[in-house]
């Protein structure tokens, strides 16, 4: 009895020493990895009516020789071989050309299956590739068969024989491994069964039902692994229980200005659940800019205070640092909590003052950026770090504080609405809180969508804005910090308008600005003394002036749909009408397409779903750190309804405590060994 996933290809009748070096040229080692080599799609031999075959179509026919075949030569090495079948009672001529080896196999009666080009009005198929129909029924109505991506010396025809001759010796031995409730559940075919059927599917359905079995199993794995390291990670960290005085966390809940919303109210439960409980909070917070994380994030800070907690807020810029300092003072301040920043733009005596205030336990909460994790950064008693735009901070940063010996609680908050889809696969191993609400009383932002000609009547309908005495953003695109071209773009808009709106104050941010200037910068827009501010994306997140109420976006071609959303999430922070115009000139359909979905849509979600639709998962996250899987099978975008229940069923599975006794589930264990998820892990 042979396990298939020890068993060597070379097991195989005709795999030799050179075949299977081949095979494992693409990574074939074992009669398991060589059944699970899927086939990314099919050539249709499917035989057909001739009624229904279009001139010109390739088709393949089924027919009986009628004749001797005739060979005619010409030229140096040409011949061609034409021979009559019968079709159905027709009688129409198939053709060979150069391949008079086919002659001999032309014998009045014999059954063929021709493939090749039909030409109607000849009623002549010229054949490029002929099968002998043999006694297997199957065959005579032709097959779909198998495309495998190739590589090196590995040939289809040496493929498929080596996958029929593993299918009829080792079929037997496909094990089912998905649990049998959740196969008749979801009326999933059998393993071994759809593993016959994806390689040589009988019919169009077997192949689709195969495959979308294929697919579940391996959503459901993924899953299962995310899931299982989730369960593990929550029994082995040993994370704090924060005792948490809720009563005065719903006084200082009542004492906002506003009354949260039902999604926040959720989110906020579902944040302090998890600081209460014994395990680390792996928490990603999502929600739509202008949603109100930001207050989510200052009711957890205050909680894990009042806990006897420090806590900490991680942000990707300097600016945006500073105003978190100033919200969460304000929320914070009057209830005798110590806020203080810890930014690259302190002093070196100020920051010497900071760290050692937070090693003593003076400072409550510290805001800032990178700054907080350097390795000279401790704390009295950290319990809470929340992160501000998730996707900017790396893996490296998260490892540095959990070397630092810190199982503080964690929440990374991400405006960057990612397609549910996505996130789940990209961080399968994170809880998901998402805010799908807005505060009452918010209107939709107004986007439309110029030509750059049309650049002076965009300026006019700026002036009724500023007129009423509100204020704008210009963005001008910045690819990289530090391309100077790109700066220049908006020091020359900047100029621009100035000279157009002599009556106003314009102001110029951009990244090269030392973080003092593009404090008092960020100062004058807030104060009302600047009414516009000509700026590159450094205004990008979080920045909060609801007074504005217009954006321009220069070159908006330039953005993805994702950066598109977050800039116009600066304005319509208020109750106002707010306005957002897109100027572009896009050279492709997929740009023109772009700048319309911005235009036809505000919701955040809705954008990243079609942003990821027009650009494919690669490009969501930006090229190299998406960190996404790769599936045989799957596929993100059609599947990820498959993936949503792989998610539930598999974090149902692993909560039970017979996923890891009973027999049934061995297989799925031996998978999660295999996958290292169960390295050091021991069971009691
Ligand atoms: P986000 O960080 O999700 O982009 P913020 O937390 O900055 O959003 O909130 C955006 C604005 O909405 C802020 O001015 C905030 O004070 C306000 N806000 C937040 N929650 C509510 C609410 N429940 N009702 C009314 N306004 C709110
Ligand atoms: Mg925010």
């Amino acid at each position: 009895m042979h396990d298939i996933y020890q068993a060597p290809v070379s097991l195989l009748h005709g795999v030799g020493e050179e075949r299977a070096k081949a095979l494992a040229g693409i990574g074939i080692e074992t009669i398991g990895d060589l059944l699970e080599y899927f086939p990314t799609r099919y050539e249709d031999y499917r035989v057909r009516d001739l009624t229904e075959v279009k001139d010109g179509e390739r088709v393949t026919l089924a027919g009986t020789v009628y004749g001797e075949p005739s060979v005619r030569f010409y030229g140096k090495r040409k011949s061609r071989i034409s021979v009559r079948l019968v079709i159905d009672k027709v009688v129409v001529t198939a053709v060979w050309f150069n391949q008079t080896f086919v002659k001999s196999r032309l014998s009045p009666g014999k059954e063929i299956l021709v493939t090749g080009k039909w030409d109607r009005h000849k009623l002549q198929i010229t054949v490029s590739e002929m099968t002998e129909v043999d006694s297997d029924r199957a065959r005579k109505r032709g097959e779909l068969a198998p495309i495998y991506p190739l590589g090196g010396d590995v040939t289809h025809a040496f493929l498929r024989k080596t996958i029929q001759q593993a299918l009829s010796h080792f079929g037997e031995k496909i094990p089912e491994i998905l649990p049998a409730d959740i196969v008749s559940r979801y009326r999933l075919m059998p393993r071994a069964q759809a593993i016959y059927g994806i390689h040589f599917p009988e019919s169009a359905e077997e192949g689709r039902q195969a495959r979308r079995r294929i697919m579940f199993e391996e959503l459901f794995l993924f899953q299962l692994k995310m899931q299982a390291l989730r369960r593990i990670t929550r029994q082995q960290t040993e994370g704090m229980a924060q005792s948490i005085p809720m009563e005065e966390v719903r006084q200082f809940v009542k004492s906002l200005p506003f009354p949260l919303t039902d999604a926040q109210k959720r989110v906020v439960k579902e944040v302090l659940d998890d600081m209460r409980a014994p395990y680390a909070m792996n928490r990603l917070l999502q929600g739509d800019v202008g949603s109100g994380k930001t207050v989510v994030a200052a009711i957890a800070l205050y909680a894990t205070v009042k806990a006897g907690f420090q806590g900490a807020l991680m942000v990707p810029t300097e600016i945006l640092a500073e105003q978190h300092l100033q919200s969460l003072m304000g929320l914070l301040s009057p209830y005798g909590i110590h806020v203080a920043l810890l930014s690259g733009s302190l002093t070196a005596k100020r920051r010497r003052e900071v760290i050692s205030a937070l090693q003593m336990g003076l400072v409550d909460v510290v805001v800032g950026t990178h700054a907080l994790i350097q390795e000279d950064v401790f704390f009295r008693q950290l319990g809470l770090v929340i992160t501000d735009e998730q996707h900017r901070f790396g893996v490296e940063q998260r490892r540095i504080l959990r070397n630092k010996g810190l199982a503080p609680d964690v929440l990374f908050m991400t405006a960057t609405p990612i397609p549910r889809t996505l996130a789940i696969a990209a961080f399968g191993d994170m809880d998901v809180s998402t805010i799908d609400q807005m505060p009452a009383g918010r209107k939709p932002i107004e986007t439309s969508w110029r030509k750059h000609e049309q650049f002076h009547q965009v300026l006019e309908q700026m002036r009724v804005e500023l007129k009423k005495g509100r204020q704008a953003y210009v963005i001008c695109p910045l690819i990289e910090e530090s391309d100077k071209l790109d700066v220049q773009n908006a020091i020359d808009v900047h100029a621009q308008l100035s000279h157009y709106f002599p009556e106003y104050g314009i102001g110029l941010m951009h990244g090269r600005l030392p973080a003092k200037e593009k404090d008092a910068v960020m100062q004058a827009f807030l104060s009302g003394e600047y009414a516009v501010l000509v700026s590159t994306t450094v205004v990008e997140v979080g920045v909060n002036v609801p007074n504005a109420t217009f954006m321009i976006v220069y070159d908006a071609e330039r953005f993805g749909l994702a950066q598109l959303h977050q800039l116009r999430g600066r304005v319509g922070r208020g109750s106002e009408q707010s306005y957002c115009v897109l100027i572009a000139d896009p050279k492709t359909e997929i740009g023109k397409e772009r700048m319309r979905v911005m235009c036809e849509t505000t919701d955040g979600f809705e954008l990243s779903q079609r942003d990821l639709e027009l650009r494919g998962p690669g490009d969501f996250f930006g090229t190299k750190q998406s960190g996404l899987p790769e599936f045989k099978v799957a596929d993100l975008l059609s599947d990820y309804k498959a993936l949503e229940v792989a998610r539930q069923e598999s974090a149902r599975l692993v909560a039970e405590s017979s996923f890891w006794e009973e027999e049934e589930y061995s297989h799925l264990r031996e998978y999660l060994k295999r996958e290292g998820v169960l390295d050091g892990i021991v069971f009691d």
